[in-house]
């Protein structure tokens, strides 16, 4: 089922605290993110003595059932300091269920859609932009796009995969086809490459690949001649820049972080099936922009 959940906060680190809540909601049982908006600031809405708040909408496919999924996000609220005052109070997060599917519940704890949606345009905007296709009407409040969004980094996957998305087998990649090694330099060259510490070991006398800034994803590794090491998100977002074209090449745990985040993708897809132990993550949120057929292989490029 798929579910689109609000996210506001309005005390502490606010940007920090809204890419946290996202990063555990990654984490939740059975449920996978698929997409994530931008940072709006908004002026408060109910009770109005109170800081500005930071709001973004997500996009999540889940399994739970829509009271499970409320816990869950509950327990999330509440490992991120959410102290429950009073209702439209301050709150270092909240976490709403927005929409799930074409559904309509009625309970004590629940109500979806959230009652106040579509009064309220600091959820209706961010929701808007990952659901563009939602009909609503907006009533004109200020609301105006904050950074801070992992979104805004703009990342563009790339990859070689076989039928099955297949990408590789026991550490080595499936295929090495020069017109693909040619697309890939093509594309990357002089923009930031970003990888996991098994994808360094594909790599020619595995060292970091020249005339592009190697960043490595890597929670053990320590250090690595010519390539920066980062060893989460966090210190990812840190070390990027906005304004850089910033290509997620790999592996399969990489692209799994990224995926939700990513704008675009470069897909070449071979026209074999091999016998494969990782794969590309499922790209259904995306759309099929461009495809080029070639000699055994395609060169696809999907966007949102
Ligand atoms: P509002 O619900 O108007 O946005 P709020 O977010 O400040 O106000 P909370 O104190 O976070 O309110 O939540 C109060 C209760 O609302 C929760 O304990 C939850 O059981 C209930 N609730 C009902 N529908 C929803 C929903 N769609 N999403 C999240 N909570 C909901
Ligand atoms: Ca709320
Ligand atoms: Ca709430």
């Amino acid at each position: 089922m798929i579910c689109y959940v609000g996210l506001g906060a309005n005390l502490g680190e606010r940007e920090l605290t809204l890419r946290r809540a996202i990063e555990r909601v990654k984490k939740i049982p059975a449920t996978k993110l698929l997409r994530v908006s931008s940072f709006y600031e908004t002026e408060p809405w109910g009770v109005t003595n109170q800081p500005k708040f930071l709001n973004a909408a997500i996009k999540i496919s889940t399994d739970l059932e829509p009271l499970n999924l409320l816990d869950a996000l509950q327990r999330i609220e509440l490992e991120l300091g959410r102290i429950r005052r009073e209702r439209w109070g301050a709150r270092t997060i909240d976490l709403d269920i927005l929409l799930i599917d074409g559904r309509e519940i009625s309970t004590e704890r629940l109500t979806v859609p959230h009652p106040l949606l579509f009064e309220r345009d600091f959820a209706l905007v961010p929701l808007k932009e990952i659901f563009p296709t939602l009909n609503c009407k907006l009533r004109g409040d200020k609301i105006i796009r904050a950074t801070g969004s992992p979104t805004d980094f703009k990342f563009k996957l790339i990859a070689c995969v076989d039928k099955n998305f297949g990408l590789g087998c026991g550490g080595k990649l499936l295929f090495k086809i020069p017109a693909d090694l040619k697309n890939f330099r093509r594309l990357t060259l002089g923009h930031t490459i970003i990888y996991g510490r098994k994808t360094l070991q594909t790599f020619p006398n595995r060292r970091p690949l020249d005339g592009r800034r190697n960043i490595i994803l890597s929670r053990t590794l320590e250090h690595s001649d010519g390539a920066e090491v980062v060893g989460g998100l966090e210190d990812l977002f840190g070390a990027l820049n906005v304004a850089e074209d910033n290509f997620v090449i790999g592996g399969a745990e990489i692209f799994g972080e990224l995926i939700s985040y990513a704008a675009e993708i470069f897909l070449t897809v071979v026209n074999a099936e091999v016998a494969a132990d990782t794969f590309f993550p499922r790209t259904d949120d995306f759309i099929l922009r461009d495809v080029k057929t070639l000699d055994g292989f395609e060169f696809r490029r999907y966007t949102r």
